[in-house]
């Protein structure tokens, strides 16, 4: 195959680099052996050196060990960012054990769903969330459930343990556990192409290769300690994983961890901490803008911002360029590619509007949508394909939507998108109807399936529409059963009460029928389109 994009890489970025075969947590130890005392994770006004969280990532494997966490056995995370997650992640790797992302918005429906799909017998939670646990243990295969402090609200129940009580009380030694580099060692929940929530297994090479090109890909840190990292991207999703916490634990950083995106505390944070690095979704550059006086918070300090997870508008690029002097530069990925496959590079070699190049070791191609098959020519407009070493194993238990995904060494990202002469690419639309509002990830499907349940309901549909401030909000499109009645609001607190309010819809249009396709199917994009053309 032809690769354009490598005549474009910037000066001191490798094409091919050497991915040791480690496993993630020998990334930590390496950092924490050569800078001990470097700060690894700022959390308000406590802070950790890099061998003080590896003291408490070793014991905390030590304790999983303890209550008896074996090679191979899920634990699931439901932590806002916070040192809590940093240490139950590692710590999780260090025992052998797999980590389950749980998004700490979830309903406790939705987290049933993760806790019976990945069958983890363990969580590590925290106070305020211990409720949500408490609500589905019975039908849950949990049998250990340690509780994080993080708001000092809510005491562990009986059965429960503390988790900062178990690390006190652990060996100083992690187990010995022989972790090898094709395990698994993340099960990242995404909808896929589907709407299905399916756990993509990570391994602990695609971890580590990930991190390495998105060190590559910054040319540097040249030295360690450089780089200071705004961390207020989730860590339980995977852009916030690897790009934050992975890249920088494995390059000595100080990670500056915020629990949520609030402006306001986001500023001040700025202000106070002076972070080099800001990797965000586009919304957030948004609010940055937005933000009154913004100058006067230090953003100048933020040399390099990388956007994904969604397009990134031109116009919230430049503006924020203009205004702190810092650059975004947009990338993209998935959840099935660990994340990071594509990326901008340099100024002067950048084009906006494009998510920019394949990264390092990492090829993609555009095939025609109907067979996946046939290569398309550059400017042709096809189904986005890509092989690389961050390419995911499969799916967690679910061999046919693996053998969808991955086909003929290649993963089908399910995004309709096109390349370039110069090998730039760049992506039209989405595949799959997932929503992605705020950054955050809706499927239709779901949501529909909540609208089925209500007893008014004769037919729903969800699409995304055009929301200048969140990207894309959610929709619900409703056919009303003959005689009965429902308002709007009732449809939304409906909603709101079975799943994460990010995915309940913010507006309900009642029609008289849904436009559907021969087969039945509901054709959404008609749905929405009077929105589109406003
Ligand atoms: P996730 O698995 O949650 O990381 O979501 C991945 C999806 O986000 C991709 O398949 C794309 O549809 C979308 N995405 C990520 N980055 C971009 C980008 N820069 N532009 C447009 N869509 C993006």
């Amino acid at each position: 195959m032809t690769r354009p994009w490598l005549k474009h890489y910037p000066e001191g970025v490798r094409a091919h680099l050497e991915y040791p075969r480690v496993p993630l947590y020998a990334l930590l130890d390496e950092t924490a052996a050569h800078h001990p005392d470097l700060t690894a994770l700022r959390f308000y006004q406590h802070r950790l050196t890099y061998r003080e969280l590896a003291e408490r990532v070793n014991r905390f494997a030590a304790a999983l060990a303890g209550l008896g966490v074996r090679k191979g056995d899920r634990v699931a995370l439901m932590l806002p960012n916070s040192p809590a997650y940093v240490i139950g992640y590692y710590g999780t790797l260090k025992a052998g054990g797999i980590v389950a992302q749980v998004n700490p918005l979830y309903t406790g429906r939705e987290l049933l769903h993760i806790l019976n799909d990945s069958g983890a017998e363990t969580i590590v939670v925290a106070d305020v969330l211990y409720p949500k646990v408490q609500s589905v243990q019975s039908g849950s295969p949990l049998k250990n459930v340690l509780v994080a402090r993080l708001q000092g609200g809510v005491e562990p129940g009986p059965g429960a343990h503390s988790m900062e009580a178990l690390i006190a009380g652990a060996a100083p030694q992690a187990p010995e556990v022989a972790v090898d580099a094709g395990d698994v060692a993340v099960l990242q929940y995404t909808g896929g192409t589907t709407g299905v929530s399916k756990g993509a297994m990570l391994t602990h090479f695609n971890l580590v290769a990930n991190a390495l090109q998105v060190k590559e890909w910054m040319a540097g840190p040249a030295e360690p300690g450089q780089e200071r990292i705004l961390t207020v991207l989730p860590l339980f999703h995977v852009y916030g994983m690897t790009v934050c916490m992975n890249f920088g634990l494995a390059t000595a950083s100080e990670l500056i961890l915020l629990p949520r995106f609030e402006i306001a505390e986001v500023m001040n944070t700025i202000r106070e901490t002076r972070p080099t690095f800001f990797p965000g979704v586009p919304t957030m550059y948004v609010a940055v803008n937005n933000f009154p006086d913004a100058e006067s918070y230090g953003v100048s300090s933020i040399r390099r911002c990388n956007s994904g997870g969604a397009p990134l508008p031109f116009e919230v690029m430049q503006a924020f360029e203009r205004r702190f002097g810092s650059v975004l530069f947009e990338g993209y990925g998935l959840s099935e590619a660990s994340p990071v496959t594509h990326a901008n590079p340099v100024v002067g070699l950048r084009k906006p509007g494009t998510i920019g190049i394949p990264y390092p070791d990492t090829d993609a191609e555009i095939v025609d949508i109907e067979t996946g098959e046939r290569v398309l020519p550059p400017g042709e407009v096809g189904e986005l394909r890509i092989r690389g070493p961050q390419v995911m194993a499969g799916y967690w238990n679910r061999p046919d939507e693996t053998a969808k995904a991955l086909r003929n060494g290649w993963l089908y990202t399910g995004d309709i998108a096109k390349m370039d002469e110069d090998g730039y690419f760049t992506i039209v639309e989405r595949k799959k109807d997932m929503i992605i509002t705020s950054g955050y990830n809706v499927f239709p499907r779901e949501v529909e399936e909540v609208l089925y349940e209500h007893p008014a309901v004769l037919e729903a549909a969800v699409a995304g529409i055009p929301d200048p401030y969140r990207g894309e909000a959610v929709k619900a499109y409703v056919v009303l059963r003959p005689g009965m009645q429902a308002t709007e609001e009732e449809i939304i607190a409906f909603c709101r009460e079975r799943i994460a309010p990010f995915k309940a819809p913010r507006a309900v249009e009642f029609r008289d029928s849904l436009p559907k396709s021969a087969v039945g199917k509901v054709l959404r994009r008609l749905l929405t389109e009077g929105e589109r053309q406003a």
